[in-house]
């Protein structure tokens, strides 16, 4: 399997993760450009794109989606919630396959097994995926608390794609207005740096190959903060992995990243 974040950030989110045979994307939230720029960087054009995978309607998620749907012809996979809640202008006329979280589906050689996530959008999920040859990728963006079955879903993962969305000191002190500061820290809210390092010692294990770190704030987190504070957290936490056992990158807000294949 390949992976690579094309963007992730709460100005956009769009992942891809295919085989040779099967090209998917989780969520189409930048431009069309930035999207063909994405597959360009793999190999891949629009045309390849066998399906797109989203995780709920907010705009850092669909804002890209009707005009990628105009110029490629591939099915949408989505909540019933979160169909419902797209707009008319969230997207076109494409087929929709409705998913249910705990209910896995086949797209070529990829299982993709959706999970329900805390977040406040309808019926908002996050995606764990198995290739045919047994390699799992598995992201979990946009929640405000993990529980047992986040858990569940995360673990024995080859690769990890785990929200840091802010520093707590940054976003307390920033210059947000209160109510929305409540919202990002509430359990329908963001995983903070310290709630993603928890999370993350949680799942660690022996195969784990690479974690990359995402959907980070522009106001209310840095890289090396992100980084550095999961890192610690790995580090110090009650487990005996170390940092250094496996990749820990933090994927950019507008750039691709590496590509990670596994
Ligand atoms: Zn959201
Ligand atoms: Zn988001």
């Amino acid at each position: 399997m390949r992976v690579c974040s094309i963007a992730s950030g709460s100005s956009g989110n769009c992942i891809y993760a295919g085989t040779d045979h099967t090209h998917l994307l989780i969520d189409a939230g930048c431009s069309k450009k930035k999207i063909v720029e994405g597959l360009g960087g793999l190999g891949l054009a629009l045309d390849d794109i066998s399906a797109i995978l989203l995780t709920h309607e907010h705009s850092d998620h669909v804002a890209g989606l009707r005009t990628l749907m105009k110029h490629c012809d591939v099915p949408l996979y989505a909540t019933s919630g979160t169909l419902a809640a797209l707009t008319r202008d969230d997207a076109g006329q494409q087929t929709r396959y409705t998913i249910a979280a705990g209910e896995s589906f086949a797209i070529g050689d990829l299982t993709a097994q959706p999970f329900a996530i805390s977040h406040d959008a309808a019926e908002p999920v996050c995606y764990r995926i198995t290739a045919d040859d047994g390699a799992v990728f598995a992201m979990a963006t946009d929640l405000g608390c993990y529980d047992e079955n986040t858990i569940a879903h995360l673990t024995g993962a080859d690769v990890l794609l785990l929200e840091a969305n802010h520093d707590i000191r940054m976003l307390q002190t920033g210059p947000y207005p209160y109510p929305l500061k409540q919202r990002i820290l509430g359990d329908k809210g963001h995983l903070s740096n310290d709630a993603s390092g928890a999370l993350l010692s949680r799942v660690l294990h022996d195969g784990l190959k690479a974690v990359m770190l995402g959907h980070l704030s522009e106001r209310n987190n840095l890289q090396e903060l992100a980084y550095e504070t999961v890192r610690l957290e790995v580090e110090m936490g009650d487990t005996p992995y170390h940092a250094s056992d496996f990749r820990l990158m933090v994927a950019d807000r507008h750039l691709p990243s590496a590509a990670l294949s596994f």
